[in-house]
């Protein structure tokens, strides 16, 4: 067999390989364009043969991808880009059914320098690998991490942040209220008698209170603030730039609004819920010991009769 029949087979693999092959010479004209570059553009290789490579498709990314071929011509080195980088260069559909839900071909690409018989770098092929099915993976996984982020840092009943998510957004709020004296306070609310919704009208009632006292919450605070499920039927709430006496006007609110809720399958139950507030000072020592001291104003609330707002005890003096 002679090498023209080698040539002839080569020419027939290439046309037919699932890889785009471009070959343009030093003014962009296309020389060369294979049959995945047909199939995915709907250009085919007559239409495309000595046609400006960027006049063909406007879309492409002129000012970098000249920079490249640029470069593959004066330093006679190859390129490559990956699709992290840039997703896809030709604005190809995705037509993989597999990865239907991308709907753009992702591409990795190389370029390469081509020499004449003279060994002078005339053309450039560019080579285009379709990568949908790896950036399509790669998203999958990242969307799942995300969810499983999202799980672990919220409270599945209320939709709330959770006591995980809580204790660390305490700590970040203590540490920018220390740096920048900020007016936040903290508030801790626990439904009154619980024990007794659950007894009375079963723990799936129960459930439906906390839902909706939760959602009641979510509404009524401004973003920015925070709220989350500490656990149980006690919620937690940091009210950024909100001095004490604004935070208990809020916590009357919030009081008076937990009788006006109406659950469908317990239309006589009536609930109430009492509230301990602490704002921050300086004399606080750790993001614990606000907590601490806002939940003891709780407990003399609950003693005291419950259905009602304290404030937490706080030293008289600021420390230097
Ligand atoms: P107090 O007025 O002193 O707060 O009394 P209480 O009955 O509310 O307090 P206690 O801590 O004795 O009871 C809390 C109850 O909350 C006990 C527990 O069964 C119930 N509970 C905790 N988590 C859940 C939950 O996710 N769903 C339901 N339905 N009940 C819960
Ligand atoms: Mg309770
Ligand atoms: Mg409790």
């Amino acid at each position: 067999m002679d090498d023209l029949d080698r040539l002839h087979w080569l020419t027939q693999l290439l046309h037919g390989i699932e890889v785009g092959l471009v070959v343009i010479d030093r003014d962009y004209r296309v020389q060369l364009w294979n049959g995945f570059m047909e199939n995915h553009s709907g250009i085919g290789a007559q239409q495309a043969d000595q046609a400006n490579l960027f006049s063909l498709f406007p879309e492409l990314p002129d000012q970098w991808l000249k920079g490249k071929l640029e470069a593959a011509f004066l330093l006679e080195s190859r390129a490559f880009t990956v699709w992290e980088q840039r997703p896809w260069v030709f604005p190809f559909s995705n037509s993989r059914p597999v990865t239907g839900e991308l709907a753009q071909m992702h591409q990795n690409m190389t370029i390469q320098p081509l020499k004449d018989r003279n060994g002078l770098v005339s053309h450039a092929a560019i080579v285009l690998y379709d990568v949908s099915v790896q950036a399509q993976d790669r998203q999958q996984l990242s969307q799942a991490n995300d969810s499983l982020a999202r799980l672990s840092h919220q409270d599945t009943l209320t939709g709330l942040a959770n006591r995980r998510l809580w204790h660390s957004l305490l700590e970040r709020e203590f540490a920018r209220c220390r740096r920048y004296q900020r007016d936040t306070t903290l508030l801790v609310l626990d439904l009154d008698h619980f024990k007794r919704i659950n007894d009375h009208y079963g723990h799936s009632v129960g459930d439906a209170v906390l839902r909706q006292v939760g959602g009641m919450l979510g509404y009524q605070l401004r973003k920015g603030d925070v709220v989350a499920r500490y656990g149980g039927e006690e919620f937690v709430m940091l009210l950024t730039e909100t001095p004490h006496r604004n935070a208990q006007e809020l916590a009357d609110r919030l009081r008076q609004q937990l009788p006006t809720l109406r659950f469908d399958d317990a239309p006589d139950l009536s609930i109430t819920g009492s509230i301990g507030i602490c704002p921050y000072h300086p004399s606080l020592n750790s993001p614990e010991h606000w907590f601490e001291l806002a939940d003891q104003a709780l407990y003399r609330a609950k003693r005291a009769g419950r259905d009602r707002i304290l404030l937490a005890d706080l030293p008289t003096e600021t420390p230097v």
